[in-house]
């Protein structure tokens, strides 16, 4: 999560200085496609009104929704037991914002490590992020564990 220091951390898209009495949006360091829209909100805060502004609000917001369903949640998608070890846990992050895009359903999956490679679908993840690094819809190194 983007840390906020009130009075010193500024809003990335007007420059102002964060202070207290504000509505303020942070977005988590979730996003691991480079070349995702939403990337550039990635890490950092905001004020709300300034991105309520921005084009790709609606979208924002939709995985801000999923991502905080699922921070509460630490459920394996394989055994739907709960991850209980921070060393055992496996998380995919916000894959993509386009809900068009095969990803979108692998949003924020959860996993044990050893149930995820376990995963028989895995392997078709692992072949849609193959495709699209080729052809730079997808742009980072984060999820490259995947393709092994
Ligand atoms: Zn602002
Ligand atoms: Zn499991």
């Amino acid at each position: 999560m983007a840390l906020i220091f009130y009075g010193s951390t500024t809003c990335s898209l007007c420059g102002c200085v964060l202070k207290e009495n504000e509505n303020i949006l942070a977005i988590p360091a979730a996003i691991a496609n480079k070349a995702d829209p939403l990337y550039k909100f990635n890490d950092q805060a905001f004020h709300l009104e300034c991105l309520k502004k921005q084009p790709e609000y609606k979208e924002l917001e939709l995985m801000l929704s999923l991502l905080n369903k699922h921070k509460s949640s630490k459920i394996c998608f394989v055994c739907n037991l709960p991850i209980t070890k921070p060393d055992d846990y496996i998380g995919l992050g916000l894959l993509t914002s386009d809900n068009s895009n095969p990803m979108f359903k692998y949003n924020f999956l959860e996993f044990h490590k050893q149930h995820f490679y376990e995963w028989e679908e895995r392997k078709v993840l692992a072949e849609y992020l193959k495709i699209q690094k080729e052809s730079h819809q997808w742009v980072g190194d984060s999820l490259d564990f995947i393709l092994g």
